[in-house]
């Protein structure tokens, strides 16, 4: 969502005249778009207003702009009284008015809800992959998430403004359109005649676009995971075998004290079905070990689901303990040291679940996607159907195609080598 809400503003701020810079002592205005879910992204993003501070020009303008300035609103200031703005997600819209005003003070956190999807100009070029929100915030309120708060209620983009995002997109250069929202799969529309669009009708129609090649959406809430949606996995080759599915714990109480309301089988029930739709389809999800009153049987729960899923790509994390939150108020909360044993514990079972499923992979074919050459500029990355970095020698003749079948030739926890197919 992030990567999304900076093209925005960069595209804003190109129309405007300006040009991008790598040095911060270059430049005229400096925005850190923040994330506030976890507490250490949050003061990561204070030490380095303090370094931007230093480092930058006078007369600079900067501030802060995304979930940290909606949940820090006017104590940012206190904190850095030189602040220019803060802006929350739904409000960086606003940026305008500071450019316009540089001597005054601009604060707006407000949840506007979807105005900043129509007041910011598209950008001219796409990336390969073209991120397009269909959703703002969240009505799950998991006890632990600030996103709520960050974000506010559920809203649901009109199916045609969206349809417009990825006509754009397509025509401007994405060849992949990855969907986002916090709840991305309750994405409801009705029109004015009453007509209802879900998810599934947003791929089926993106799927009609010749220039797009692949689909994915991100992230998912296993009890929105609808029959409709799950029959787009059989039905929609462009749609990619590759699901994140966040289950967050395998323990029952755990879940509950989350006020994630749904069963292990459930979760289980679902997986099943989308392998009945996709046999290839390969599930990732997000983890949080040491909520508040996770016991080491809990805790032994989450790594056994991890283990029978075979959750590949998946993010865990140490529990941590939100502003404006119920879990951060419960009691039994648990020590760091517990936290980041049961932490390393958890990600030394998905690394190897991920080595398995990698070196499985060698000897396939797979279309992927190339994102750019690394460092070197010898080789190429490319990603799989499954989200793999696959690392591929450069062609001499410098012609790399952005989409290529890539046969799999090695592989290790972190990545994949490969060769285009039509060399022998
Ligand atoms: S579903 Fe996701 S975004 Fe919504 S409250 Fe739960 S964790 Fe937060």
């Amino acid at each position: 969502m992030n990567v999304y809400d900076g093209q925005r503003i960069a595209a804003m701020l190109l129309q405007r005249g300006y040009a991008a810079t790598e040095k911060i002592a270059d430049a005229d205005i400096i925005i850190l778009n923040t994330c506030a879910v976890r507490a250490k992204a949050t003061d990561k993003v204070f030490s380095a207003l303090g370094r931007v501070r230093r480092a930058k020009k006078t007369d600079a303008l900067f501030g802060i702009v995304g979930c940290v300035a909606r949940e820090a609103g006017a104590a940012a200031f206190k904190r850095i009284p030189d602040l220019n703005f803060v802006l929350g997600p739904q409000s960086y819209h606003k940026l305008p008015d500071i450019l316009e005003n540089p001597d005054t003070k601009l604060l707006n956190i407000d949840l506007g809800g979807l105005e900043k999807f129509d007041e910011l100009p598209e950008s001219s070029t796409s990336p390969a992959v073209a991120y397009i929100p269909i959703q703002e915030g969240c009505d799950h309120c998991c006890t632990y998430c600030i996103v709520p708060y960050t974000r506010g209620r559920e809203i649901s983009r009109p199916f045609e403004n969206v349809m417009h995002d990825v006509r754009h997109a397509a025509a401007t250069g994405a060849l992949e359109i990855c969907f986002l929202g916090q709840n991305v799969n309750g994405y409801k529309y009705s029109d004015n005649t009453g007509k209802a669009f879900r998810l599934s009708d947003l791929i089926r129609e993106t799927a009609k676009l010749d220039a797009i090649k692949r689909i994915r959406f991100t992230s998912s809430y296993p009890t929105e995971m609808t029959d409709d949606l799950i029959e787009m996995f059989r039905t929609e080759q462009k749609l990619l075998p590759f699901l994140n599915m966040p289950i967050q714990s395998g323990s029952p109480d755990v879940l509950t004290r989350m006020n994630r309301p749904y069963s292990l089988d459930l979760y289980i029930d679902i997986v099943d079905k989308l392998k009945a739709a996709r046999p290839d389809i390969q599930i990732s999800s997000d983890f949080i070990v040491g909520f508040p009153g996770e016991t080491d049987a809990d805790f032994e729960k989450t790594v056994q689901i991890a283990k029978q899923i075979r959750h590949i790509n998946s993010y865990s994390f140490k529990y941590s303990p939100r502003p404006h939150t119920a879990a951060a108020l419960m009691p039994n909360q648990i020590p760091e040291n517990v936290k980041a044993s049961r932490l390393a514990a958890l990600d030394g079972e998905l690394n190897e679940i991920q080595r398995e499923f990698n070196e499985a992979c060698v000897g396939e074919t797979m279309a992927c996607l190339c994102e750019g050459a690394d460092k070197t500029g010898k080789k190429l990355v490319y990603r799989t159907p499954y989200m793999q970095q696959c690392i591929v020698d450069a062609p001499e003749n410098g012609n790399a195609p952005q989409m290529a079948d890539i046969r799999i030739t090695a592989a290790n926890k972190a990545s994949l080598r490969g060769e285009f197919c039509d060399q022998n």
